[in-house]
């Protein structure tokens, strides 16, 4: 019977309309449990009923039609009570309730369960018999089992097809398909879908061939024209993005060396394949053994063979690659957008990007906050396709998408965009002001910086008081080994320099937990609770000095530099890591001397991340120079929910009292130690944040550089003994809503309001 359940959930995976999938549904469970009749109902929230939308023994007439109230019925009841009903007799039971257009006169047995997903009642299944009997154990729960295992599929489907239905059938709305925020802003914008219309290997028969010269040299010179393509994409992202972004290319360009596809292709052609046949084979050999690698991010590597495989077939073939025509206002839709598809597209023709795969991190992320494009990625597997010439609201702040608004919401939409840009013309009349509050308490705001873009000297990083959290793992990541000491320098000094005479924390690697190195491998089972940050870096002390090095040789006559570590634990961590310290820098300062250099020792501090820390907080101030709270990762050892699991994201929440607590603690602590402490996780970037860590008492906050006008502003715009009251009742709340609400309710009461839409 698992088996049967495992096809049928698979099935509902693969088919991309959700009528059709539950239809499939209904038809192999009413076989598979031998039961006259199956039907499902999806909840329509909005009508406050149940639809019926699947059937195999009901009318299917009905489908679509019959609606169920929320208080209506058997299914209203097993909606409403969140559990199985089983009966022999449905017709008898007080809550039964005749609905003469799905024809059930004939069926007497009855058992159904609610389909839930996220504690949200999605859907019922119900399966009806002619006899009247009730239904066994077993047969319950193999249809809970089911319910379970189909529920997150149906929030999926659920989304895929409203692209389809919701044009077309009465009762399905138009709501938000949700995935990642990859890139933040808010676009308006016609969804692009370029890989319909290209020259696709997969679609290729593979052909023999007598002529392998021949083969060769057309394969040959395709490469030629392809490396040609590849080198004007790269001149064109090269204006937009910085050196180590453009870099993704060089990837495509090496595979396109003799040295790896080339080769294997030429001898396919030898054994007798013709040139297109042999790239086939090998694209798709190279697919595969990319897909299956444990590493996420080689993984992903996988869609840039095949998209280079066909830019080399289109050549091959011949073809002139046939883009269907673009809009002026595009949003780039694939189901792995590439970094040469955003290339594709000319930069005042593109709005925003939906990456119906991918993460964060991934390439098309990177690039698209590099050039400034509000992104999604991750949108659970609806069809890129499904997009193509369709008007959509795409809000990078949240990972929303909507797709054919109805004129309400696009009304809505355009609102919000306006309001932002005013909210931010007005915002930056203030960001070469100080940042200091009605009662003159100066609140330094320094840049969280790490993505290449902000390094490019933006006015936001001029008004800063320097750098809180230079996160060096990013150019780590975007290289294909471990960067060479002169590269890291050079990179660290650019950084220095930029911020000359204003200090720069700069954070050893952390990498580990969601932040893997492509050239450096390794699985865990549980990699937040892993070999992360220092503790990676100092089982590898090469890789640590090497680091270290390259800062304090970057620092040189400059003096601005701090060191910061990653994912402490323990007191012996941190007098281990200045052991290094202290080697790299009698090494430098050797070197500095012979140059006449001059050489500033750096301030040293540790990042508050792990609440073991909490508890240890004299003994390593005895150690370091200062500290700086990742309340990112804060919240999530506390709280013990990983902080990219989407299935626990509604528990992780920085206003969950007890981070409140542990973040007032941690003030309270440092000033009793006399230890200077700064906020340097999302939390110093969000109104409310700012607000509750005021009154905490911080004085020094890190954050997103272009989150800073609005933190200026707000700052600027509040007295910081008035916000007594607010830190105490939110510190009396048991719930984090609780406390949100203050918080939001004193913005308003401080006219802020407007401020409180996330990432503004
Ligand atoms: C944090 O954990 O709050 C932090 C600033 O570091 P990161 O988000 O890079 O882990
Ligand atoms: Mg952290």
């Amino acid at each position: 019977m698992l088996s049967t359940l495992r096809q049928i959930v698979e099935e509902i995976s693969r088919i991309p309309v959700l009528e059709e999938a539950l239809q499939c549904v209904a038809k192999r469970l009413q076989q598979a449990m031998a039961v006259d009749c199956c039907a499902i109902y999806l909840a329509d929230y909005q009508e406050q009923n149940f639809i019926l939308v699947a059937t195999e023994g009901l009318a299917p007439e009905a489908i679509g039609v019959t609606r169920v109230g929320f208080s209506e019925g058997l299914i209203g009841l097993i909606g409403q009570r969140e559990e199985p009903i089983n009966i022999d007799d449905a017709q008898v039971h007080p809550r039964f309730k005749h609905y003469p257009d799905v024809k059930e006169d004939a069926y007497h047995a009855f058992l159904g369960t609610p389909i839930i997903h996220q504690r949200k009642v999605l859907g019922v299944i119900s399966v009806q018999q002619k006899t009247s009997r009730r239904f066994a154990e077993e047969e319950e729960a193999l249809l809970i089992t089911l319910a379970a295992q189909m529920a997150l599929e149906v929030a999926n489907a659920e989304a895929r097809g409203l692209l389809n239905i919701a044009e077309e059938k009465k009762g399905f709305r138009r709501q938000g398909i949700i995935g990642n925020p990859g890139s933040p802003g808010l676009a308006i914008g016609i969804g692009y879908s370029p890989v319909v219309n290209k020259a696709n290997l997969k679609d290729f028969i593979a052909t023999r061939t007598t002529k392998p010269a021949i083969e060769v040299s057309k394969y040959r010179e395709a490469v030629v024209k392809t490396k040609k393509d590849i080198e004007q994409l790269t001149k064109r992202v090269e204006d937009e993005v910085p050196q180590d972004v453009a870099n993704i290319f060089h990837l495509y360009d090496h595979l396109l060396d003799a040295a790896s596809l080339g080769k294997a292709v030429e001898d396919k052609i030898h054994s007798g394949w013709s040139a297109a046949s042999a790239l086939k084979q090998v694209v798709e050999s190279y697919e595969a053994q990319f897909s299956q690698m444990s590493d996420p991010y080689m993984r992903e590597r996988a869609v840039d063979v095949v998209d280079l495989g066909n830019r080399v077939f289109t050549h091959l073939i011949n073809i002139k690659s046939s883009l269907p025509p673009m809009p002026d206002k595009a949003i780039l839709v694939a189901h792995e957008v590439t970094a040469t598809m955003l290339a594709d597209i000319p930069r005042e023709k593109l709005v925003g990007v939906i990456s119906v795969k991918g993460a964060n991190n991934s390439h098309a992320a990177i690039l698209a906050r590099a050039v400034g494009v509000p992104a999604v990625m991750g949108i659970n597997d609806v069809p890129a396709s499904l997009f193509a010439d369709k008007e959509i609201l795409l809000d990078g702040y949240a990972g929303e998408i909507t797709v054919s608004p109805d004129g309400q919401q696009k009304q809505a939409f355009e609102t919000l965009i306006t309001e932002e840009s005013e909210l931010q013309h007005l915002l930056s009349k203030e960001e070469q002001l100080p940042a200091t509050t009605l009662d003159e308490k100066h609140i330094a705001l320094f840049s969280n910086i790490g993505l290449s873009k902000t390094l490019q000297d933006t006015a936001d990083d001029r008004a800063a008081d320097g750098v809180g959290l230079y996160r060096t793992e990013i150019p780590f990541m975007q290289h294909d080994r471990f960067p060479s000491e002169q590269q890291q320098m050079q990179l660290y000094r650019n950084l220095l320099v930029q911020f000359r005479n204003k200090p720069v924390t700069m954070r050893t690697l952390d990498v580990g937990g969601d932040k893997p190195l492509p050239y450096f491998p390794f699985q865990e089972e549980n990699p937040f609770l892993g070999w992360r940050g220092i503790r990676l870096t100092l089982d590898h002390p090469e890789i640590f000095l090497v680091q270290v090095r390259a800062m304090l040789r970057a620092s040189l006559n400059l003096g601005n530099l701090s060191i910061m570590l990653p994912m402490v634990t323990s007191v012996d961590e941190v007098r281990e890591s200045k052991r290094l310290i202290r080697q790299a820098f009698y090494e430098v300062s050797e070197e500095a001397a012979r140059e006449q250099l001059s050489l500033t020792k750096p301030k040293i501090g540790v990042m508050l991340e792990v609440p073991a820390i909490l508890y240890q907080l004299p003994k390593i101030a005895e150690l370091v120079d200062f500290f700086s709270v990742g309340s990112n990762d804060l919240t999530q050892y506390l709280l013990a929910v990983d902080r990219n699991n989407a299935r626990v994201s509604d528990l992780y929440d920085s206003y969950h009292p007890a981070v409140l607590h542990a973040l007032n603690d941690i003030a309270q602590r440092c000033r009793e130690l006399n230890k200077p402490v700064t906020v340097c996780g999302e939390m110093a970037g969000e109104p409310g944040g700012v607000l509750l860590l005021i009154a905490m008492g911080y004085d020094k906050l890190s954050l997103n550089s272009s989150g800073l006008s609005k933190v200026r502003w707000i700052i600027r715009r509040t007295a910081r003994n008035e916000l007594s009251d607010l830190l105490q009742s939110a510190l009396e709340c048991s719930e984090a809503s609780e406390i949100k609400s203050l918080v939001s309710e004193k913005l308003e009461m401080l006219g802020m309001g407007g401020l409180v839409r996330a990432g503004l």
